[in-house]
């Protein structure tokens, strides 16, 4: 319980000494909430506990401070998601969720917040032939970090997400602003990119694998690639092998990158 308070008191004096706005606009700020997990022999569950029992180690999933700058959700995007999730995956489901069992780090090759942010915030993709020929659900991502290091959280983590072939389904997405000869990735990004991993780790103890998307063809002849269209794969070079490498240097334990 201290421990709980200490850290809403931190996160108040954090938010009101860090001026988190963006274009002058006012942000609705709502850092993510403590996880509680639960671990004990054979057992592990994740859920708000009001006593420890014998045994048992309450585990603190403590969150870097995440901006809400949430995209389109609405019922076009749900019916579009649903469809995807039909037609490539092979799933017939009612709500489009999906189960996280995967991070996969992107960049967007584009050089500013606001153009990254537009071109996902839409439900229908606009132009990009190819991919639009496949579905008219638009690309998007669960987080977007800025090149400051700043995370935007564009949709709720379990949300249907279209960013990474074959693999949706499972795969929580962290896009990053930049990537381009003009604005590269910053160190700000990778801490932030590290920050949010662990975060994401601790909260859901079932995600096994971390890629980044350049390397999302090795799964492709695993049972978790669900793609029903076998010609429909693109080369994608984001965030590459430097960058991966540092943040996998950094980041506190071994997580998988193939099945
Ligand atoms: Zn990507």
């Amino acid at each position: 319980m201290i421990l709980q308070y200490l850290f809403k008191i931190n996160v108040f004096i954090f938010l009101f000494s860090s001026g988190c706005s963006y274009d002058g606009t006012p942000d609705y700020i709502k850092p993510e909430i403590q996880t509680y997990r639960l671990r004990s022999r054979g057992d592990e569950r994740r859920k708000p506990i009001k006593k420890v029992k014998k045994n048992q180690i309450r585990v603190i999933c403590s969150s870097p401070v995440i901006l809400n700058r949430k995209i389109i959700w609405n019922k076009l995007r749900e019916k579009l998601s649903l469809e995807y999730m039909f037609l490539h995956h092979g799933m017939k489901s009612t709500k489009a969720i999906i189960a996280p069992r995967m991070i996969v780090v992107h960049h967007t090759g584009s050089n500013t917040f606001k153009s990254a942010w537009w071109s996902m915030e839409k439900p229908q993709i606009k132009g990009r032939p190819y991919i639009s020929k496949s579905s008219s659900l638009n690309v998007s991502a669960h987080f977007l970090v800025d090149t400051d290091g700043k995370i935007y959280r564009l949709l709720s983590d379990k949300k249907f997400a279209r960013h990474v072939i074959g693999l949706n389904y499972m795969a929580i997405g962290i896009e990053n602003v930049g990537g381009t000869v003009r604005t590269p990735l910053t160190e700000n990004q990778l801490n932030s990119n590290v920050k949010l991993i662990e975060y994401l780790l601790c909260k859901y103890p079932e995600i096994k694998f971390l890629i980044g998307h350049h390397e999302y063809y090795r799964f492709r002849k695993s049972s978790y690639w669900k793609e029903k269209n076998k010609r429909y794969y693109t080369f994608k070079s984001d965030p590459g092998i430097k960058f991966m490498k540092r943040v996998r240097k950094k980041l506190k334990r071994k997580i998988k990158s193939k099945p």
